[in-house]
């Protein structure tokens, strides 16, 4: 889950909250905690996966092909 923090009031929201805090408060600028990436709010509606998630991911497909790599060439 993507988390953000609001620039104008500092409050942290999860994406399924980000639409109601527009109503209470101008939000003009949004960062997102685990990239550090600043949004709008338009802008932030398309941040639905964080860089540090695909890392994550990455690795974690790599790490998956090399034990496959791996059991090919011991099998
Ligand atoms: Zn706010
Ligand atoms: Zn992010």
């Amino acid at each position: 889950m993507v988390w953000f923090q609001c620039e104008d009031c500092g409050d942290n929201l999860k994406k399924p909250k980000l639409a109601s805090h527009f109503r209470s408060c101008s939000a003009n600028k949004l960062s997102c905690i685990d990239c550090g990436q600043m949004f709008g709010q338009q802008t932030v509606q398309g941040h639905t996966q964080c860089m540090t998630e695909m890392v994550y991911y990455i690795e974690f497909w790599k790490s998956v092909s090399y034990i496959c790599f791996k059991d090919i060439h011991c099998g």
